[in-house]
């Protein structure tokens, strides 16, 4: 049979040259990675094997299996999983699939040091085996084809490989690493057992190696060395964590589970490990990352919840196991309930997989409330008795909620079961502290006599929310205003019109009404304004009638002179301009125009012989005030030059 090269892809160079550049100071990795694709290959035989029994052949046992050999510098890899078509493994190694690792290349900064950190704390796939090695064979075929039927695939790691027919007894792959001068240390029985422990213990399968024995030296001046025995042992736990009772798995062996099935090396915020029983029997292992995955090198079976059912993998990222406003969730589900041959559609409609979702649901708001709890432990006080915990919990819910707040906002419009609870979970910035740690019922707490609402306002940066001129009255009266500044934000609190009793009022939208915070003097007081000015009013809404629904006195400008509000039902100004920006038609609804009848500018207007451009001005530098654009920024500068001139 002949031999074909195939070059590769330009993103598969580029990796191929990261990969080898960046990280050679942490070179044992590439096992982790080969072992991890074996373990995958022999879920998916697994799977398929279901509905074809057939697949098995001859071969029941799924495994992977390490061998060296000193001499030749070679370290193979081989399972007995699903294999490889010839087109399988052209396309599957030598090319990128993905998109998210695209997106990742796309993020590395070109500077090594930084790189080599960045991609050290994702997987980095089949490709990291050149790390060790300067050239890798892989033998294959895939389970169900004939021999003859075989591929080996062979590639120094520069620009090409070169793929041909072989005929290839056993079903699986076999990866072969030919190692480099610096790497002939993991030729070792000894450095594979311990890298085996560290990073795949908690593999669903047995990674087996031969068995070795001291020989003594001989007469002859030959020294002594280990030698192989013929017998192969398994080398690892083989068992899967999540069936193990919970005080027999120490914390690292909770980490290590999570990265090998999250694919994620930095530790997780928080776990929490059940085995419920009742109606729907199963056994949930759920882990809260530490971080939002940046898309990480798998990202179509990243997100989310591995199911099994009674130990027997079934599919990745099953969506029905949680709501989709958890979907930072990372763990396993094992059914005793399901039948083994579950289809996703199946799943969609059975009764036990909601009975799940709820109490995966109800799992995770506990857990997230435990981290808030934890969070504002006073840091210098003592813990009372007992020793201190072995890590303090600090930060921990700052920073799940920096990471994944904006995804958990969004189950105030999906889980109206839950909304009270994750109304709770909710951490805003506002004008009384600069964190963005301020919870709703921090909120209350601080909230002045006579205050009827919590006050939010949105914009699309927290500094334009901070100094918007609608805060003027808030800041001059003292009381606290949210400051939001996520694109849900808006959308999410439509879903939120009150915590605990009081209801949420953006302070952008409709007239201001302070209720028992504004003095009858100072009602008075707008009323005569507002008298006195209509003249003015009625000009101003004369020169700007294409632009605004109405213009009135202000109740919330302190030192600005004009600003722009949603009226009453509309949407405000913010969500508009979203909606506009994503490319939706709007419903022509206008802004309303407030003005400061006690400021200089607009005193200035009345009788004034530019009224119009001021009238112009006026309204244009409400609209950037508050982060939008004029319609026509030059018309609005020749005005203002024209003023200044
Ligand atoms: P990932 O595992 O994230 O998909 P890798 O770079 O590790 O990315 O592997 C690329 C692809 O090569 C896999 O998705 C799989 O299709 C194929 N592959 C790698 N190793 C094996 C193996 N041992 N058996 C079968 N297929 C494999
Ligand atoms: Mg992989």
């Amino acid at each position: 049979m002949s031999k074909h090269t195939h070059s590769f892809q330009a993103e598969v160079a580029q990796l191929l040259h990261l990969v080898t550049h960046s990280l050679y100071s942490n070179k044992e990795i590439f096992l982790r990675e080969l072992i991890s694709n074996a373990s995958d290959a022999c879920d998916k035989l697994r799977f398929e094997a279901l509905a074809n029994g057939a697949l098995y052949g001859d071969q029941p046992e799924l495994r992977v299996r390490l061998a060296f050999d000193k001499d030749a510098r070679t370290l193979t890899v081989a399972d007995t999983g699903i294999g490889m078509s010839e087109a399988e493994a052209v396309e599957h190694l030598g090319t990128i699939a993905k998109s998210g690792t695209k997106e990742f290349m796309s993020r590395l900064s070109g500077d090594q040091k930084q790189d080599a950190q960045l991609i050290g704390q994702f997987g980095v796939g089949f490709y990291s085996g050149f790390i060790v090695a300067d050239r890798i064979t892989v033998e294959s075929r895939r389970a169900g084809l004939p021999p003859e039927q075989g591929v080996r695939w062979s590639s120094g790691g520069a620009g090409d490989f070169e793929v041909e027919a072989i005929t290839r007894a056993e079903r699986g792959t076999s990866v072969t690493l030919h190692l480099r001068e610096d790497a002939l240390a993991f030729a070792d029985g000894w450095r594979l057992r311990e890298l085996v422990g560290k990073y795949s213990d908690h593999i669903g399968l047995p990674i087996q190696m031969e068995a070795e024995k001291w020989e003594e030296g001989q007469d002859d001046g030959q020294p002594g060395r280990m030698v192989k025995t013929g017998e192969w042992e398994t080398i690892n736990q083989a068992s899967a964590l999540w069936t193990r009772a919970k005080k027999d798995i120490t914390d690292e062996q909770y980490r290590s589970f999570y990265e090998q099935i999250a694919h994620d090396w930095q530790p997780p915020l928080a776990w929490s490990h059940n085995r419920v029983e009742g109606a729907t029997e199963y056994t949930q292992l759920l882990y809260v990352p530490s971080h939002a995955p940046q898309d990480i090198w798998d990202r179509d079976r990243k997100a989310g919840v591995k199911l099994y059912v009674r130990r027997v993998f079934i599919m990745d990222d099953a969506e029905q196991l949680l709501p989709r406003y958890l979907r930072f969730v990372k763990g396993v589900v094992d059914s005793s309930d399901l039948p083994l041959n579950v289809s996703r559609e199946l799943l969609q409609e059975s009764r036990d997989v909601r009975a799940i979702r709820e109490g995966n649901t109800r799992r995770v708001l506990g857990l997230l409330e435990d981290l808030a709890k934890a969070e504002p432990a006073a840091p210098t006080a003592p813990a009372e008795g007992g020793e201190a915990p072995a890590e303090p919990p600090q930060d921990k819910y700052a920073t799940f909620w920096r990471e994944f707040g904006a995804v958990l906002k969004e189950g105030l419009g999906e889980d109206f079961a839950n909304r009270e609870r994750i109304a709770r979970l909710l951490r805003y910035a506002s004008t009384a502290s600069d964190a963005a740690g301020v919870s709703l019922a921090d909120y209350k707490a601080r909230m002045k006599d006579g205050q009827k609402a919590i006050y939010y306002i949105t914009a699309d940066t927290l500094a334009a929310a901070r100094h918007s001129p609608q805060l003027e009255v808030f800041r001059k009266k003292g009381i606290e205003v949210l400051l939001m500044a996520d694109r849900v934000d808006e959308w999410a609190l439509s879903h939120l019109p009150e915590f605990d009793g009081t209801p949420l009022q953006s302070v952008a939208k409709g007239a201001v009404d302070l209720g028992d915070l504004q003095d009858e003097a100072e009602k008075k007081a707008a009323e005569d304004a507002a008298e006195a000015v209509k003249p003015l009013l009625d000009q101003l809404k004369a020169a700007l009638k294409d632009q605004v629904e109405d213009v009135r006195v202000t109740t919330r400008l302190v030192d600005s002179p004009a600003c722009l509000v949603a009226a009453d039902a509309g949407m405000s100004l913010q969500l508009a301009r979203m909606l506009k920006q994503a490319g939706q038609k709007l419903p022509a609804t206008l802004p309303v125009l407030e003005i400061n009848p006690g400021h200089a500018l607009v005193k200035k207007l009345d009788g004034h012989p530019r009224f119009d451009d001021l009238a112009h001005v006026l309204f244009d530098q409400a609209l950037l005030a508050e982060g939008g654009l004029p319609d026509d920024p030059a018309a609005y500068v020749r005005r203002v030059n024209a003023l200044l001139a």
